[in-house]
């Protein structure tokens, strides 16, 4: 489904030429939740950043079903560690707001918006400001964002890292709960190896020391224990 081939990017710095990825190789199943770990400076964010269109890589390629990656595209939904809402928009405006890009009319659009609120269990909150809102639900709002433009993959950089940890092991199982009902392909990038084993049947890890030799790995993890408690929805708090 999305497919990474003999991809490599290099910075020119100061000091030379920094290699980041060096031919990475990796496919992504449709539907998988896939995460992705490495040490601060491994490269995590330039591969996403590679993935999502929003950097070019200096050799290699980006497909998903086959299709080329040159930029940008509402086939891919992004979120980031800090929730980019706009502060002067309120939740529904917010998650709306791609769509607006693209040029989709407003009913479509205000209808379409509503419908992945109440997916993450926003609906009572669309005329909030992100400000009222905790950490935990700004993400819901930048996830149901990312959703709207009904995206075929969902690409995450750090998106819990600023959460704690009660809300964070709450937005996990959120996470879960949505991949298992929408069957959306998720790439979610992350510091925590715990989080990884949590979420994911694969690891793609990252690993990156100055003077070594560069290692891309993946990990298969055994099927998630059927124990872990499900939300059949996700309610408002
Ligand atoms: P973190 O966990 O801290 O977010 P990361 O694994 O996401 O780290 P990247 O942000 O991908 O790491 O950066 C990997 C390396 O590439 C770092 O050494 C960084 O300094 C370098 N780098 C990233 N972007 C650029 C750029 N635009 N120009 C030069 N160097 C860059
Ligand atoms: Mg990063």
């Amino acid at each position: 489904f999305l497919q990474i081939n003999k991809l490599n990017k290099h910075f020119s710095t100061q000091a030379g030429t920094l290699v980041v990825l060096k031919d990475i190789n990796m496919t992504i199943e449709q539907g998988e939740l896939i995460c992705a770990v490495g040490a601060s400076g491994s490269g995590k964010s330039t591969l996403l950043r590679q993935i999502a269109g929003l950097d070019s890589p200096t050799s290699g390629e980006v497909r998903i079903d086959g299709k080329l990656i040159t930029g940008p595209g509402p086939d891919r939904g992004m979120v980031f560690q800090h929730y980019t809402l706009y502060p002067w928009m309120n939740v529904q405006e917010n998650t709306e707001f791609g769509l607006k890009l693209q040029g989709i009319p407003k009913k479509e659009r205000r209808e379409q918006a509503s419908y992945f609120l109440s997916i993450v269990g926003l609906s009572r909150f669309s005329s909030s400001l992100p400000k009222e809102l905790s950490g935990g639900m700004k993400q819901r709002v930048a996830i149901a964002r990312a959703l709207a433009s009904q995206p075929k993959v969902l690409l995450m950089d750090e998106p819990f890292g600023a959460l704690d940890i009660h809300t964070k092991e709450s937005i996990h199982e959120f996470i879960l709960d949505l991949w298992q009902r929408t069957k959306i392909t998720i790439f979610m990038i992350t510091h925590d190896v715990e989080e990884a084993v949590f979420l994911s049947n694969r690891i793609y890890a990252l690993g990156a020391r100055p003077g070594t030799v560069r290692k891309e790995m993946t990990i298969n993890l055994p099927e998630r224990s059927p124990m872990i408690k499900r939300h059949s929805t996700f309610h408002d708090y």
